[in-house]
């Protein structure tokens, strides 16, 4: 079996296409062999190997490890380096690298390969001891924490009292000697803590290391990560073994990452940042402050630090040759890793950079406009539920703001929150339904439960690139790092900033678009949806065949989706209507009526309020379709229910308390979801469904006459199984329209339909469609009764059976395609085939779930509806189902 894949020196067994088999790293790295990239060589053993690792009793297979060998002997013979060798020694870096991008998730050990002579050999062959036993003392710290599980702390523990100590504020100040001292000490504390010497074989070293990485898969961190992203936990984990070089080799010598387009604001401009004479992680880690790479980013960020670009004018305009080089070939903004050593370039990594939202519609648009992707690719390109964020709040720039504070503007948007420090308190307030602003010097992956609740991040460390940045940027959450003007005070709980001291439970504002701190809670306005967005949701609206509806209940809604771009109303519920105002008392009568005269006295009185209600609304939706739903829920939840309440009702009705408890307790059902509800109560009252009716007709003339263009009317009749019960309402809503028409002498259109939301009716549906003329699928109800589970009650078991594996996904949230679904193509096909121009839509929640829509889109439905927030997401999530 073939378990380790080579590349280096121009040429790669692999490439881009094989992420599946090396993971994003190590299919990258071949691909940028290939292209003839400076990379240092290595190789890949592949993801599967994790698996059979696990599945062994956490053990390596031999043959991988000939293998693993055999091109090491092949790396030796490229570098002229010999791992282990005591003179010109090669050292390994092991890196791990899956498929889906975890970033910093997963382990890393560089410097593999050094020992007690091999340092003597490195420092002597470099002509600088300083920066061997620097090196040393590196590698012993991660392998000492990934291979043997010591906290970093214990290292860095020792390594601050030695600064302190020699009286020296920078690991750069350390000499040879000073380091040389430190790794003593680390190695006689691993003995202390272990029982055991640090490993001096190493063949010893890289097998251990090549197994901590395959381990590091399951570590809590990546697990959280990959339930939060959705990543499946069987792909493993590839590991990549390379030849290491060095940007801790004196001061000709770097490190650093970039992105080659701003990923903030999505701008073309190269953008990074770098150390001199450093290693690894050492630029995310926040421990110096990191340096621009070019000049323009230098002025941005107002440092007096030179730019590479000053420093290593050579280097950095082959850097940016490269970076344009990758953006070409691989049609996307890169994130890339690279380091120099004492002059020489050698690139560690590329991928797809994160960006935000708006970065990654500018960069698009702008693709478009450069002719490197089409609009349908640019389309594409961006994820549906993103756009979240850009729907998201921003400071009202004109409102008085009291800045406390600033730091990197990393990840846009703004919200408020009370100040925790810790990821803990932030899951706890959390959960208590208060709103929190996660504030930490610097935050690492263990923070990632903490960062996931929060309304907005703040750190005073780190740089775009940290990990505070990167992964707000990704959960789309607002963020502000290195905020160096203010200070925390973990012992106290305090947060403070110019001139004013924040504690626990104190209101801040962070505004992730200015990088701005302010006092307290402020106005926020609305975005724009103009410039890039509309130009990629016109090529979206381009793209796609179905039509976006939304569900709408009041004017405010209407006019917030119409703004969002929907194309009419595929759900109004007219009860939410009923429980505005006083009209609650005057429902309360109807519901309460001992006779229908009764009734019809108090439908009298909703009968203009509903009017004027839907004459608002269809002028909102002038010529569009609107589809009005019947009353639906079971009459009780209209009633009063404390003692308090019956009274105070009994009073306005002139009705006894006792009489009153009495109607409402006759009104009581087992289980109202399924009882008196639906069409139920329109052929037990029709009534209502006449009152309704007629104020939906006389709305739509009225509105009608005012615009000057009707609504598409369609009345649609809830939990519908028998085509019976349609036929019944349909008759009494044809009849008020025949008395309407008359009245009023226009003309009505208007279609008469059903929801179809029980499994009855998606099995009838060629019986149904007889009488209906559109069908909605009302997926909440359809998955609810498809499953016979009560979606009010699914929270007591839904984790449950996630957690167990029982199922994967809330039915509730992504459409359950295998039962719901089925049923849904089986009532399309069956309706269709009698009536092939029905009008097929979706009117659930999973209306606005990219996945569920993609289903839509293959079934064949006309259109979505889904709640006004959405819809600009449905209208992306239609484009690419149908691209
Ligand atoms: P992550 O997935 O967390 O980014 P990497 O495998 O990319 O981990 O390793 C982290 C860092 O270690 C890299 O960004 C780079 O600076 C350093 N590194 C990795 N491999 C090498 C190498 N062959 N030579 C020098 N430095 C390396
Ligand atoms: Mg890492
Ligand atoms: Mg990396």
């Amino acid at each position: 079996k073939k378990w380790v894949y080579r590349f280096g020196g121009g040429k790669a067994e692999g490439s881009a296409a094989d992420v599946a088999i090396l993971g994003g790293k190590g299919a990258n790295l071949a691909e940028m062999a290939s292209l003839g990239l400076p990379v240092p060589p290595g190789m890949t053993v592949i993801a599967e190997c994790c698996g059979w690792y696990f599945a062994n009793g956490r053990s390596l297979p031999d043959e991988m490890k000939n293998q693993v060998l055999d091109v090491l002997a092949e790396m030796e013979a490229l570098t002229g380096r010999k791992f282990g060798g005591t003179t010109k020694p090669l050292l390994l870096s092991v890196r791990s690298g899956a498929r889906a991008s975890m970033p910093g998730m997963m382990d890393t050990v560089l410097n593999l390969g050094l020992n007690d002579q091999t340092v003597q050999a490195l420092g002597h062959d470099a002509g600088d001891a300083r920066f061997a036993w620097d090196s040393y003392r590196r590698f012993i710290q991660m392998y000492g924490n990934v291979v043997l599980g010591l906290d970093h702390e214990v290292f860095e523990e020792i390594l601050e009292d030695e600064k302190s100590r020699l009286g020296h504020d920078y690991d750069t100040e350390l000499s040879a000697v000073e380091w040389q001292h430190i790794v003593d000490l680390y190695k006689q504390m691993i003995r202390d803590e272990l029982d055991e010497d640090f490993p001096q074989d190493p063949q010893v070293q890289l097998w251990k290391a090549v197994a901590a990485v395959f381990s590091s898969w399951t570590n809590a961190r990546a697990v959280t990560y990959r339930t939060l992203h959705r990543i499946p936990h069987d792909w493993g984990t590839a590991v990549n073994i390379q030849a290491m070089v060095f940007g801790n080799l004196g001061s000709s010598s770097a490190t650093g990452v970039a992105f080659t387009r701003n990923p903030s604001t999505g701008e073309k401009s190269l953008y990074g940042e770098f150390l001199i004479n450093a290693q690894g992680e050492d630029v995310v880690a926040g421990i110096r402050t990191p340096q621009s790479l070019t000049e323009e980013g230098r002025l941005a960020s107002g440092s007096d630090k030179p730019s590479m670009e000053k420093l290593m004018p050579e280097v950095f305009s082959e850097f940016t040759a490269i970076c344009r080089r990758l953006e070409a070939h691989y049609r996307d903004m890169q994130d890339v890793e690279f380091t120099v050593e004492r002059g020489t370039l050698w690139m560690l990594q590329t991928r797809s950079g994160k960006r935000t939202t708006r970065a990654a519609m500018k960069i698009a648009v702008d693709m478009v406009d450069e002719g490197v992707i089409t609009e349908a690719e640019a389309v594409t390109r961006i994820e549906p539920t993103s756009l979240d964020q850009l729907l998201h709040p921003t400071v009202d720039p004109r409102v008085e703001r009291v800045v406390i504070g600033s730091g990197l503007p990393a990840s846009p948007g703004a919200a408020s929150g009370e100040i925790v420090f810790t990821a803990e308190d932030a899951v706890a307030a959390e959960a208590e339904g208060r709103k929190v602003v996660l504030v930490r010097i610097e935050t690492s992956p263990e923070d990632i439960h903490g960062m996931h609740v929060a309304e907005a991040i703040l750190t005073t460390r780190g740089g775009m690139t940290s990990h505070a940045a990167v992964v707000a940027r990704g959960m789309g959450i607002p963020c502000v790092v290195g905020a160096g003007n203010m200070r925390v005070d973990l012992r106290n709980g305090l947060l403070i900033g110019a001139g004013v001291t924040f504690r626990r439970g104190d209101i801040v504002t962070v505004d992730g678009s200015s990088g701005h701190i302010l006092k307290g809670e402020v106005a926020m306005i609305q975005p724009e949806l103009s410039g890039d967005f509309a130009r990629l949701m016109a090529w979206a609206d381009k793209a796609r065949r179905m039509t976006v509806r939304t569900n709408a209940d009041t004017p405010t809604d209407a006019r917030a989706a119409r703004s969002f771009g929907a194309e009419g109303i595929g759900l109004c519920r007219t009860e939410h209507m009923f429980f505005e105002g006083g009209r609650i008392h005057v429902m309360r009568e109807m519901i309460l009526a001992e006779d229908e005269a009764g009734r019809r006295a108090a439908l009298d009185k909703l009968l203009p309020m509903q009017r004027s209600d839907f004459t608002e609304l269809f002028t909102i939706m002038s010529g569009l379709p609107v589809t009005i739903r019947l009353l639906d829920p079971p009459l009780h939840e209209f009633l009063p229910k404390t003692e308090a309440e019956i009274e105070e009702v009994a009073e306005a009705m002139n009705m006894e308390p006792g009489q009153l408890s009495r109607r409402v307790e006759a009104l009581h059902e087992f289980n109202p979801m399924l009882g008196h509800r639906g069409c139920r109560l329109a052929i037990s009252y029709p009534e209502i469904a006449e009152m309704q009716a007629r104020a939906i007709f006389e709305a739509s003339a009225a509105a009608a006459k005012a615009t000057g263009a009707a609504v598409e009317l369609e009345i649609m009749v809830p939990l519908v199984g028998l085509r019976s019960e349609l036929d019944y309402v349909k008759s009494c809503i044809d009849q008020v329209a025949a008395e309407v028409s008359k009245e009023t002498g226009m003309a009505i259109g208007y279609l008469a339909g059903t929801m179809i939301e029980l499994p009855r009716a998606a099995i009838r549906a060629h019986v149904i469609a007889e009488t209906a003329e559109f069908f909605s699928f009302g997926t909440n109800d359809l998955t609810q009764t498809t499953f016979g589970i009560s979606r009010d009650d699914a929270a007591a078991f839904i984790p449950t059976y996630q957690r167990k594996g029982i199922i994967e996904h809330d039915p509730f949230i992504s459409l359950d395609f295998d039962g719901v679904g089925e049923l849904i193509q089986i009532a399309a096909e069956r309706g269709r085939k009698t009536r092939p121009d029905l009008k097929l839509g979706i009117c659930g929640e999973h209306g606005g779930d990219p996945t569920s829509i993609r289903f839509c889109e293959g079934v064949g439905l006309d259109y979505v509806s889904c709640s006004p927030f959405r819809v600009p997401i449905a209208r992306l999530a239609a484009a690419q189902a149908a691209i």
